[in-house]
């Protein structure tokens, strides 16, 4: 299945295998990211810590857990991947404001940046102008460690690519969805406000709070983050690969379970398109019952399914 509906047209640029990213990172973006990926690990010690020593954790920080990494995640596989990103399916505009709100929650960045790197993600898999491929980074152990290294984390601090914004103009025709990328910074702080307040009204203690803010606010962050950018990482590195693509991409079925089915990449990159990845009945795709809700509640239409099995 080729995308030529969702990808850019190749351009002169595309032609060009030696492309290369350029665009330096502001200072403040740099540390924002830095931020974002080490404070979590001290909000997960403290977490771990309180439980162990304490047994500071209930059935209240179960539920907020549970609860906002469901729809944190969903948010971003349903929402901001299989929607925004492949256009997998249709949905009215309020539904579109509320999933990429909930996927700003996540803390993955903006609707806008999250889509233009996954496009060209797509577009130049495993090869050279592919953001985050583990396989880019020379031969033998050294190279695959870090290879696998750029494409968890190392990407995010590096040069980006000049051109991410033509593979966003659709996105940025609709008014509501630029405000919605827009409010980034505000999603991510009700992320931890939200299981914050209800962790305190469940409890009537700022103890419940501070728990409510670590394990929905923290904790959630922290798993969801490693899982999605582990896509990226083992899922073009170790699995099975029922279907020839050109890429490196594979089926692993503990991030099948873990990242609501977006484990099964190759998949995925065998059927872009396709709102569901968990293409046999024992591959748990957690984003794919997600829209099949959806339908049956008549929120999503136009939705769309591999033509044949067989790449
Ligand atoms: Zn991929
Ligand atoms: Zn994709």
């Amino acid at each position: 299945m080729v995308e030529t509906e969702v990808l850019p047209a190749p351009g002169p640029a595309a032609e060009a295998p030696s492309q290369k990213p350029t665009v330096e990172l502001p200072f403040y973006v740099f540390w924002i990211r830095v931020l974002l990926v080490v404070g979590p690990l001290i909000g997960v010690l403290t977490a771990i810590g309180m439980m162990w020593y304490w047994g500071l954790f209930g059935w209240v920080e179960l539920a907020l857990f549970v609860s906002m990494y469901l729809l944190t995640s969903l948010g971003i596989t349903a929402g901001y991947h299989r929607l925004f990103t492949h256009r997998s399916f249709e949905t009215y505009s309020w539904m579109k404001f509320i999933i990429a709100a909930f996927g700003g929650m996540a803390a993955q960045g903006t609707l806008f940046e999250w889509v233009a790197a996954h496009r060209r993600h797509h577009q130049y898999s495993d090869q050279e102008g592919d953001p985050h491929s583990p396989h880019l980074a020379g031969a033998g152990v050294w190279g695959a460690i870090k290879g696998l290294w750029h494409a968890h984390l190392g990407w995010f601090y590096v040069n980006e690519y000049d051109d991410l914004p033509k593979y966003i103009a659709y996105l940025r025709r609709s008014p509501s969805l630029s405000v919605a990328s827009a409010l980034f910074p505000l999603w991510v702080a009700l992320g931890f406000v939200i299981p914050a307040v209800i962790g305190g009204l469940a409890t009537m203690t700022w103890l419940g709070a501070f728990l409510g803010f670590l394990w929905g606010g923290v904790m959630r962050m922290f798993l969801f983050h490693h899982v999605t950018w582990g896509i990226n990482s083992v899922c073009h590195f170790w699995g099975t690969q029922p279907h020839k693509c050109d890429d490196q991409s594979r089926n692993n079925f503990l991030f099948g379970v873990l990242a609501m089915g977006e484990g099964w990449h190759n998949n995925h990159h065998a059927f872009p398109t396709s709102a569901r990845h968990g293409l046999r009945w024992w591959q748990i795709d957690g984003s794919w019952y997600f829209i099949q809700l959806l339908t049956l509640f008549r929120l999503a239409w136009n939705v769309k399914l591999p033509a044949s099995e067989s790449h």
